[in-house]
């Protein structure tokens, strides 16, 4: 048990055995069929349950452009996205919420989109949309789903109760990207949550923001409601983790860009954490971090579809050859020719040059050093810090396809299938990934969704002719 829950035990309000936390994403609570459907899990519970949920689908990033446009001088278009963004909430308390609770939370509505609207005024006075700001006016997302949902499982009947997760989610000053400090936010999970577990309250806490000592809002990152579910579950020393989204689970590749994806029914937690790294946009790749420290089993499960067994992500397990592929859009590929012969001088002025940035992949040879990054800033950054030393070049439009699978670098006959399945796509790059559990190829961005057809279709062949589920552990898909 953490520290924080030992003193939240102490004072009588620990843990409650067999505490689940239930993630839901914003396509699990897009419109009123979809809340409903959330409504239904949540009721469906006879454990202590927490929910954690993220903006309704979308609303980030209208919060995000209407800011970007009030920046720009066109304050009457952000104040339109706002005020379309109210619109939506309050339809959906319309069709949800009987009068009295509808009343609460159209006020609430009201009084939110009003501070948001003076946020953008201010932005749009500036011109200048700061990421402190930003951390202000997306959080909205947050606190208005949690907020209409908690309102939405009490007007069906559970005990549910709104926490703002602002008071919850204890994070430093690192705003757009803020990282959480554990030990506060243990502290104030236990004194503000397990109260209302002990009390049979389902607490419902909106995911992705949180606010620093001082209480200035901040948020997590993109895709931070699954980090902060997984937070919400290790400080409270939670029997699970589900994350509750659009797809069965974890597949086999994108669904979106690969119809023929599988389940994969269970997955470790390293894999699955690379998977997230590599674009599978599933699972935020810190989410598994908290849960992974506690051994806190996580599931991945279709809110749409209930009774699918979904994926469960395990401590260790015994792995087919080829787990999964993914695919990461939007790659720069930046070559250093180096102006005299490679060492470790050189090596070290270049990483340096590209401080700020993050790197996939680094190749080197006697003149030149290649590397791939997702930000089209670096190359810049780089021509001028390495002026003297290497001609830099960029390309961009690149993605990163990676084929998940133990040492599968080492397996040069499955190596040489997949560069077969691949003909006629230009592999500009290929290596082993991190750990050896995954080999990494880069290929040209349009050709990514190809790429991992083919790579899907050769791997998981049983899929493509419609074979049930079950026959497919033969064929080596677990
Ligand atoms: P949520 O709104 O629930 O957070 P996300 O959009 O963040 O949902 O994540 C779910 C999406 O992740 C799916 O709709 C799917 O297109 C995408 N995805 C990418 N790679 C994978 C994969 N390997 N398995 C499952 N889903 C994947
Ligand atoms: N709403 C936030 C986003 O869109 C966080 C999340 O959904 O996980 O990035
Ligand atoms: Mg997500």
């Amino acid at each position: 048990m953490s520290k924080a829950a030992e003193k939240g035990a102490q004072g009588g309000q620990g843990r409650l055995s067999g505490t689940v936390v239930l993630k839901f994403g914003g396509t699990s609570v897009e419109d009123s069929d979809a809340l409903r459907r959330v409504v239904r899990i949540v009721a469906q519970r006879n454990q202590p349950v927490v929910v954690v949920v993220s903006a309704l689908a979308g609303v980030t990033d209208q919060l995000l452009s209407a800011g970007e446009q009030a920046a720009s001088g066109r304050l009457s278009a952000a104040k339109a996205s706002l005020h379309a963004i109210q619109e939506r909430h309050s339809r959906l308390a319309g069709e949800l919420l009987p009068k009295t609770a509808g009343e609460a939370f159209q006020s609430y509505l009201r009084s939110e989109c009003e501070e948001a609207e003076k946020v953008l005024q201010g932005v749009a006075a500036l011109g200048e949309f700061s990421k402190r700001t930003s951390d202000r006016l997306v959080g909205k997302g947050e606190l208005l789903s949690s907020r209409l949902l908690a309102d939405a499982l009490r007007a069906q009947g559970s005990n549910a109760a709104w926490v703002d997760a602002r008071e919850c989610m204890v994070t430093d000053e690192a705003h757009g990207c803020a990282a959480p400090l554990r030990e506060e936010t243990d502290l104030r999970l236990c004194q503000q949550v397990s109260p209302l577990l002990a009390s049979r309250q389902v607490p419902v806490l909106g995911g992705f923001i949180g606010a620093t000592v001082e209480g200035t809002p901040t948020t997590l990152g993109r895709g931070g409601s699954d980090f902060s579910a997984a937070l919400v579950a290790a400080g409270l020393d939670a029997g699970a983790l589900e994350i509750w989204t659009d797809v069965d689970g974890i597949m086999t590749a994108d669904p979106r860009l690969c119809p023929d994806a599988r389940l994969i029914p269970s997955i470790s937690f390293a894999e699955a954490a690379e998977l997230a790294h590599a674009g599978a946009k599933v699972l935020h790749p810190a989410t598994l971090l908290p849960a992974t420290e506690k051994n806190i089993p996580v599931y991945v499960r279709n809110s749409r579809r209930p009774q699918s067994r979904g994926t469960r992500i395990v401590p260790e397990g015994v792995q087919p050859a080829v787990r999964a592929i993914t695919a990461k859009r939007g790659v720069v590929i930046v070559e250093a020719r180096l102006r005299r012969q490679a060492d470790a001088q050189t090596l070290s002025q270049v990483l340096q040059a590209c401080e700020g940035h993050s790197l996939h992949l680094c190749s080197l040879s006697r003149h030149s050093v290649v590397l791939l990054t997702d930000s089209k800033q670096a190359v810049r950054q780089m021509q001028r810090a390495l002026e003297d030393v290497a001609e830099v070049q960029g390309e961009n439009h690149k993605a990163i396809v990676r084929v998940f699978g133990d040492r599968i670098g080492r397996r040069t006959q499955l190596v040489g299938q997949i560069f077969q399945a691949l003909s006629g796509i230009e592999v500009r790059l290929s290596c082993p990934g991190e750990g050896e559990r995954n080999l990494t190829l880069v290929v040209d961005e349009d050709q990514a969704a190809e790429s991992v057809r083919r790579l899907h279709r050769l791997f998981f062949p049983a899929a493509a002719t419609g074979q049930p589920e079950k026959e497919l552990s033969q064929a080596g898909v677990q």
